[in-house]
């Protein structure tokens, strides 16, 4: 297994040079900071106090060899660890109550037994997941906190353990990163974040060419995703919908009117966020489904 060297990175961009390079098929292990670069040690944290260019930190980039344009990355996420209390921020122009509240507000919420502690007597089950995952795009910077079509900050909750990520080769050697651990994380992220925490992530990367799948992809023990970040939440739904539909013709052998038949008895929209600059979308559709259809991984 690689340790990667904890560098960090504010943006996805072609430029960066790798902090490590590994052959396909490695297991990699990321330390990763929270999304305030952790710099939110108590509820008394004055906001202002906060240097707001450390934010959504990734740690990376990762150069795949043999990874080429063209290709993807199939990322599978065996392992998240994290500390044992999360921060969660909300206040004026921030999430969706933004114009409602007069303050900010920060919040510690403790971490154990694997629930997190909302207060005293409410406990949430953790949900661990990677809110910033991706690859460098192919020409300007990306900020780490904006999602796109290299991933990116997608806030997608069924990025975790256990699942397996598609992302595209844009640049030479991919460029791997990720940070932005949630804890726990409801579709949407309305109040602007997740219960963010710092932590571990352990995955394998392997490059795999000859696909020309849309992407980001996401497959579990339950069901695959099409993942799609646009302006509006309107527009994401349509991409992830095409992207699905695409991918149910192409790999599948449906047409197009049997595909989106299909995904309306079987597909599920679901929402990831609403809270970054471009909304992100996953249409998903049951294993089940796709193994009547007779595809296999
Ligand atoms: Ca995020
Ligand atoms: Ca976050």
């Amino acid at each position: 297994m690689y340790r990667v060297p904890k560098k960090l990175i504010y943006n996805m961009s072609a430029t960066h040079k790798p902090v490590l390079s590994v052959p396909s098929g490695s297991t990699l292990l990321f330390e990763t900071c929270d999304c305030f670069e952790d710099q939110i040690t108590s509820e008394q944290t004055p906001f202002q106090a906060l240097d707001w260019t450390r934010i959504n930190p990734a740690t990376g980039p990762v150069f795949i060899e043999g990874a080429d344009p063209g290709d993807m990355l199939e990322v599978k996420i065996d392992k998240i660890v994290i500390r044992d209390h999360g921060v969660m921020v909300t206040g004026p122009d921030m999430g969706v109550l933004g114009d409602e509240l007069t303050e900010n507000s920060i919040r510690i919420i403790p971490i154990r037994q694997d629930k997190a502690f909302f207060t005293e007597n409410v406990e949430l089950p953790l949900n661990p997941m990677i809110g910033v995952i991706g690859t460098a795009p192919a020409s300007e910077a990306i900020s780490c906190g904006t999602p796109g079509n290299h991933g990116g900050n997608m806030d997608c909750k069924v990025i975790g353990e256990g699942a397996t990520l598609y992302l595209p080769v844009n640049v030479p050697g991919g460029l791997l990163a990720l940070g932005d651990l949630h804890a726990a994380m409801g579709d949407g992220e309305v109040s602007v974040c997740g219960v963010e925490v710092s932590g571990e992530v352990t995955l394998s990367v392997t490059v795999i060419k000859g696909k020309q799948w849309q992407l980001p992809f996401l497959k579990n023990s339950k069901a695959i995703y099409m993942i799609a970040s646009e302006k509006s939440l309107d527009e994401a739904t349509i991409r992830a919908t095409k992207n699905m539909v695409h991918f149910l013709v192409n790999e599948c052998a449906l047409n197009n009117y049997d595909a989106i038949t299909l995904l309306s008895i079987a597909g599920n929209i679901q929402i990831c966020q609403i809270v970054d600059p471009l909304k992100t979308v996953r249409m998903e559709l049951p294993l089940s489904v796709l193994e009547q259809l007779g595809y296999t991984f």
